[in-house]
């Protein structure tokens, strides 16, 4: 008997073309579609099939039941969270991902391990870093976050005499210090042992999210702790400031405390000549977390993770056993993050800067950064609205002006149920806001266009 496997197999090239058709109609309808999904009419009577019925007709229900009510997130004005793109090249480097299924665990069967290599090689000069930051793919920012907080655990042990991962973490001493961290930052903590609660906030400079870096220093003063770590960003999720690297770096170098910046989507300020300055002293890092799904524009899920101390990193996430030691002289990416097994998520990150270079994405960036500039201007000039704080890289914080959170929410939901656009909550300074981040390839003066129509249509006249 010819098994559904075997059927389905043999007309591979078949479904793939039909996959591919509906791949290109569902893109080019992005622009058109609903940015906010409709509510589904609900699978939960959909029951396990107990005969499969062949991939045609899985894939005739996913047209059925599931397409029309994804998200228009992939497309142009879905200026949510930070919400990247995917670009081309990285689409199809995803299919590839698929079909070719390697898993980057151990090096020595496939060149699979040399490409993240050298997607990270890549990366490093993309963002002008250097070459003394090795690192891994991650499935995202949070996890590369929870990387950077398990090297400085690791070190903060070794500087008390104690292997953390070896022994666990009785008997050390760890202080964290942030100003902003990222949610993710404290869920990072949390998950390493030390708590959530585990930072210490370092007060903010006046009407900003960035660090007052002398206050900072006056609690490293203060500190009697062997075990420091400063978690600093590039790029808040709000109000996109930077802390001063520069400074941050020399004070973790005069107390021995490990600096981890958090620049998710903050890096590719990077790729703009402009706003080279913001990152100033980054090189100085122990470790860096950026996002592959965010500005870089590949699927999810892609995060990056750099740091000076693979050894720590290692040392962290090295996994022994006889069967896996495969002798080869290449890194076993194994040892370097969370999973075992791993997604070959270098692939579409190798392909997408093959496809399109370091100028590809300098232009992405730029155009990200004049879209938002855009859309600040519009808003300043407005009169229904007003700007929580200045647009200084991709993301525009806004409020509808004189009306209360409870009111501003509504404002949100009728801007979100207009299906052209998408927008997601905020606050600036302990009030409400609404936030718009460019990261998308897609996105064009056009779309910033339509979103200002919808903003003028809700507005809510004073
Ligand atoms: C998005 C973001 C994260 C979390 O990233 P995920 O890829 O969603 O896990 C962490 N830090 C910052 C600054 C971010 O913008």
């Amino acid at each position: 008997m010819v098994s559904q496997f075997d059927q389905d197999s043999a007309n591979f090239e078949n479904l793939a073309e039909e996959v591919t058709k509906w791949s290109g109609a569902f893109q080019s309808r992005l622009k058109q579609r609903s940015v906010a999904a409709p509510n589904s009419d609900g699978l939960s009577d959909m029951k396990l099939p107990l005969t499969g019925s062949g991939a045609r007709e899985a894939f005739e229900s996913f047209t059925v039941n599931i397409a029309p009510y994804l998200s228009g997130s992939a497309g142009p004005r879905y200026q949510g969270f930070v919400t990247g793109g995917a670009t081309p090249a990285s689409i199809m480097a995803d299919w590839l991902v698929a079909v070719t299924d390697q898993n980057v665990m151990v090096p020595g069967d496939s060149i699979a391990t040399e490409v993240e290599m050298q997607a990270l090689s890549w990366l490093l000069e993309l963002f002008e870093l250097p070459d003394s930051f090795d690192g891994i793919l991650t499935t995202g920012a949070t996890a590369s976050n929870v990387l950077g907080a398990l090297c400085a655990r690791q070190y903060a042990g070794e500087r008390q005499s104690i292997d953390v991962a070896r022994s666990g973490l009785s008997g050390v001493e760890i202080e964290v210090f942030s100003a902003t961290p990222h949610a993710s930052m404290q869920k990072a903590f949390g998950f390493i042992g030390l708590g959530r609660d585990v930072i210490t906030k370092v007060p903010c400079l006046p009407n900003s999210e960035e660090m007052d870096v002398t206050a900072l220093e006056k609690m490293l003063k203060k500190s009697n702790c062997d075990g420091k770590v400063i978690v600093a960003n590039a790029g808040t999720v709000t109000g996109t400031d930077f802390d001063d690297l520069q400074a941050i770096a020399k004070l973790c170098k005069t107390y021995g405390a490990w600096l981890h910046v958090d620049a998710a989507f903050g890096l590719f300020s990077r790729l703009t000549p402009d706003r080279l300055h913001l990152t100033e002293g980054i090189e100085l890092a122990d470790s860096i977390t950026a996002d592959g799904h965010k500005w870089l524009n590949v699927p999810y899920d892609c995060g990056i993770f750099l740091t000076k101390h693979p050894y720590l990193l290692q040392q962290s996430c090295s996994v022994a056993a006889p069967y896996l030691d495969v002798g080869s002289a290449l890194p076993a990416f194994m040892d370097r993050g969370i999973e075992n097994s791993r997604r070959f998520r270098a692939l579409p990150v190798w392909m997408t800067l093959m496809a399109y270079g370091k100028s590809g994405y300098e232009q992405l960036v730029e155009n990200n950064c004049a879209q938002a500039s855009a859309l600040a201007r519009w808003i300043d000039a407005s009169e229904g609205y007003e700007l929580s704080t200045p647009c200084k890289l991709n993301v525009v914080v806004f409020r509808p002006v004189g009306l209360n959170d409870e009111a501003l929410k509504v404002v949100l939901n009728k801007i979100n149920a207009s299906g052209k656009v998408y927008l997601t909550p905020g606050a600036w300074q302990g009030k409400g806001a609404i936030r718009a981040a460019f990261s998308n390839w897609r996105t064009t003066m056009e779309d910033v266009e339509i979103i200002c129509d919808v903003l003028e249509s809700v507005m809510v006249k004073a």
